[in-house]
Order: C-alpha cells, then structure tokens, then sequence
C-alpha cells in the first residue's frame, strides 16, 4: 500500500513538472508572440493540449496499471491473511474478514464481507468447517471465482477425527500450518503465473522461520515436565497443538465454540485438576472467559490453587502492536504462556 501510494506521489510529480513546464514553454511562446504572432500562434494550443492529456492519460496508465498489478486476496481469519501477505507482499492486497477477537465457529458473513469476497481475485478460508456458517457462501462462489480452503492439501490421517468431523484448529501444530504455506503459494503463483518464481521463493523463505519456530515449539514445552503438560481451555482448540508437543489437552466446550457443555464436564475438569495438582488453566482470545473463570473460582473454593495462566491466542491473532499480531508472533504468545503457566509462573515473560 505504501508503495502505490509513494509511486502515485512519483507520477504527480512527473505530472506538476510537466506542468511547470509547460508554463515555461507558453511563456517562452508567450514573449516570442509579439515577435512572430502568426507564425507561433497555431503551435502553442494544439502543444498545450498533447502534453496535458499525454501527462494525464500517464497517470492515470500508472495508477490503473499499479491496481492491477495486485493481486486482491479476501481472507477469512487473520492468520490466513498473515500467510498470505507473507508470501504475496507486494504484488497482493489481503483483507480478513474476522478481526481480533472474532470466533469464527460463530461468525456470520455480513453484506460487506460479501462485497470484499466478491470483488477478491482468490478467496482464501481455512475449511474444515471453522467457518461452520459460511460454507454456503463459499460454495456458491467457487462457481465463479478462484476459492481455497488452505487446509485442504493436508492429508487426511494427519488430521484429528472429532465426532463425524475433522479439528479446523491445525495451525496450532506449526508443520501442519506449512502445507498450508505450500497451498497458498500454488495457488497464488497459479492466478499470477508472471511472479509465481516471487511467491516460491518468499514460500521457501517463510518455511525456513516456521521450521525454526517449529523447533523453538518443541524445546520450550520440553522444558515442562511430562506429567504436568496438561492444558486446559475454554475450547478444545489446542488438540494439534497437543499431539504435536506432547500434552493433553481439554477444553470446557467442544471443538466448536456452538457446542454447549454440561456441569458434569466442570467436575470432571475439577477432579483431573486435583488429582494433578495443575495450577493454571487458560483463558482464550475469542471466547468468552466466564466459564474458565468460575471453573478457577470453584476449584480455590475448595481451598486449591489454580490461576488463569494468560489469555491465549487461539482462534484470532492479537491486536496490532500486541506481538501476537502476526502468526509466528502468537505462536510465541501461546507457547510462553502455557510454558510459564504450567511451571507455576505465569505472567513471568514479558
Ligand atoms: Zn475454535
């Protein structure tokens, strides 16, 4: 954005020189009128007209050429949007429809959302029914526009069976969310064949920073002795997240935000706290905290210790300035949080 900005400032500037210009010019002709009035008197108007409308049929050239030359990408989270600026940069224009905060179990396309996916050149989603209430919508535009869900590329034995459905939450497990990297980058460099060598190349350059975040992942919940890698949330969002560190994970309500759960589920929560002796569960970003909140509030009534270990980042990135307003960054959010919570020192990093 800032570079069309800075290049529509260039061609303004080409424009108001000529224009000063041609200033010069008429005053020139304007001075050797009296000198030669019939001779320069036919030149001066046509002169003045070709260079204004050549200088304007310029600009507006540049500004259209500079438009197209992006690619417009609508998205539907803003972790999909991050990957796809990642890769794309310059050459692409991303808008996600969900902000912070949003849940997109819940989430409803509103008539503005539908005018950004039908203007967009390749609509990227997550699938797996994360966007349980708009699946319509992407059903009926994939008839005429280019619609991706990213995760589609993933096999299916390395997807979490839940129910009669898959777990959407796969960017939780960092090599799964580098297929989708992969999925991104072909299908850009598909709908823009002249720069798909740029997207191959910032793909290959992304995958080097996830497959080191992948790593750091790794070494960090290992600093966590095995029998208290336990994470408990509002939501079971964290199960790829568990399978591929090594914890359990249980959330209060199901893999969709929709499901309800039942006060058997607290209790049984409640006594796997005990018996543990966990000491943090976590609150998420795009669910509401009260029933992580009256689960810690019911377990120090019976006189143990349990405190909200953070809030994390689960189905919606951070705030911009927050650190967690980018994949890799809530990624690290995510995984200090747990790690200091379950220690028994949360809040201790940053
Ligand atoms: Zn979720």
């Amino acid at each position: 954005m800032v570079k069309i900005l800075l290049m529509a400032r260039m061609l303004l500037g080409t424009l108001s020189q000529r224009i000063k210009n041609l200033v010069k010019t008429n005053f020139i002709i304007k001075t050797t009128k009296s000198v030669n009035k019939s001779l320069e008197k036919p030149m001066k108007i046509p002169l003045l007209k070709t260079l204004l409308l050549s200088s304007i049929a310029a600009l507006l050239l540049g500004l259209s050429s500079l438009a197209q030359a992006q690619l417009k990408v609508t998205t539907t989270t803003g972790m999909i949007a991050d990957l796809v600026e990642n890769i794309g940069q310059d050459k692409v224009s991303v808008q996600a429809l969900m902000g912070v905060g949003v849940d997109p179990h819940l989430y409803k396309a509103t008539q503005g959302d539908i005018r950004k996916l039908a203007r967009a050149d390749i609509i990227f989603y997550n699938g797996l029914h994360l966007e349980g209430k708009m699946q319509n919508i992407f059903d009926k535009m994939a008839r005429k526009q280019t619609v991706i869900a990213v995760t589609e590329a993933i096999p299916e034995d390395k997807l979490i069976r839940y129910d009669q459905l898959h777990d959407p939450h796969v960017w939780f497990d960092v090599a799964l969310w580098q297929q989708a990297v992969d999925k991104v980058a072909n299908s850009l460099a598909n709908k823009d064949p002249k720069n798909a060598d740029f997207y191959r190349q910032n793909s290959a350059n992304y995958q080097q920073k996830l497959t080191q975040l992948n790593k750091w992942v790794q070494q960090e919940m290992a600093k966590v002795p095995a029998d208290k890698r336990v994470l408990i949330t509002a939501h079971d969002a964290f199960g790829y997240f568990g399978k591929a560190y090594g914890l359990e994970v249980m959330g209060l309500q199901g893999i969709s935000t929709a499901g309800e759960f039942g006060l058997q589920d607290i209790k049984q929560l409640k006594d796997i706290i005990v018996q543990r002796g966990i000491e943090a569960v976590f609150v998420e970003s795009s669910v509401s905290p009260k029933f992580i909140e009256s689960l810690v509030k019911g377990v120090q009534a019976e006189g143990r210790n349990l405190v909200v270990g953070g809030e994390l980042y689960s189905d919606a990135m951070g705030a911009k300035g927050s650190g967690a307003d980018n994949y890799i960054g809530m990624v690290k959010h995510n995984v200090k949080t747990i790690r200091d919570g379950l220690l028994g020192k949360a809040g201790s990093h940053e």
